[in-house]
């Protein structure tokens, strides 16, 4: 960012810092079925950050010697692209993106029947085109949706967002300023019409009191998103189907 780094007033007149209410969404756009050449794709946005999600598979494996008798290997690649924040950022693989990939994927594992399909593998790829904070659950909310578009039987969707507090307030969504400024940031993830909590991470600190409302946040989040995603994954077969 700039040669300041002194903190910004987070919270002006009872509104964050890019004019939203505590609980407000950024803008959300979402399509499925982008890329012509992987068996499931989707594109998701929310605000300023954007990220695309390839499926490939069930699939034969390759090595071989990774497969698993009793349900297909999961395998996941979180990326950002060199582009996509405001410093180019290296192509290297670092600590961070290897760590998110298998965040991401533990966090998708529970909904994926892997094991209708021994044997196999199913590849998720995801791009971040646009970093503005969030992209670790824009990226579950997106490979979610390229999953179902790859036609891989699901117990359910996964939806998530990052909650956090910023000059004393939980606030849904959280962007870049806030995340890197706020006194805590909690990323969640879940399975939104089972219930159940895929991903919970909190970096920061919270009181009992602050985690139980943060967590309802999310969760509040997470069903206006999910309903989102179905509303994506229909316009794709409606259109689908009237083409
Ligand atoms: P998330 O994107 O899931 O919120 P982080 O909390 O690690 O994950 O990152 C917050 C934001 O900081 C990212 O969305 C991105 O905008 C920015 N960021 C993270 N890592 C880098 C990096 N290596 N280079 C530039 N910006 C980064």
């Amino acid at each position: 960012m700039g040669s300041s780094s002194e903190k910004p007033q987070l919270i002006i007149d009872g509104k964050r810092i890019d004019g939203r209410a505590f609980d407000e969404l950024r803008p959300i756009e979402m399509e499925v079925g982008v890329l012509k050449n992987a068996d499931g794709s989707a594109i998701v946005a929310f605000g300023n950050t954007r990220v695309l999600a390839a499926v490939y598979g069930p699939r034969e494996v390759m090595p071989k010697h990774v497969a698993l008798a009793d349900r297909a290997v999961i395998r996941c690649r979180y990326r950002m692209l060199s582009f996509s924040a405001e410093e180019r950022k290296s192509p290297a693989p670092s600590r961070r993106e290897i760590e998110l990939s298998k965040v991401i994927r533990e966090a998708l594992e529970p909904a994926i029947m892997s094991e209708l399909f021994p044997r196999t593998t199913i590849d998720i790829f995801i791009e971040v085109l646009n970093a503005d904070g969030g992209t670790r659950t824009t990226g579950i909310t997106a490979a979610a949706l390229a999953l179902a578009d790859a036609g891989v039987p699901m117990r359910d969707l996964v939806a998530g967002v990052a909650v956090g507090k910023v000059d004393g307030k939980l606030v849904l969504d959280i962007n870049k300023v806030e995340d890197m400024y706020g006194e805590a940031d909690m990323p969640v993830a879940a399975m939104p019409s089972l219930g159940r909590i895929t991903l919970l991470q909190l970096n920061g600190v919270l009181t009992h009191e602050e985690f139980v409302e943060a967590l309802a946040l999310a969760l509040k989040g997470i069903r206006k998103i999910y309903e989102l995603q179905k509303e994506a994954l229909r316009k794709k077969y409606v259109t689908t189907e009237e083409a």
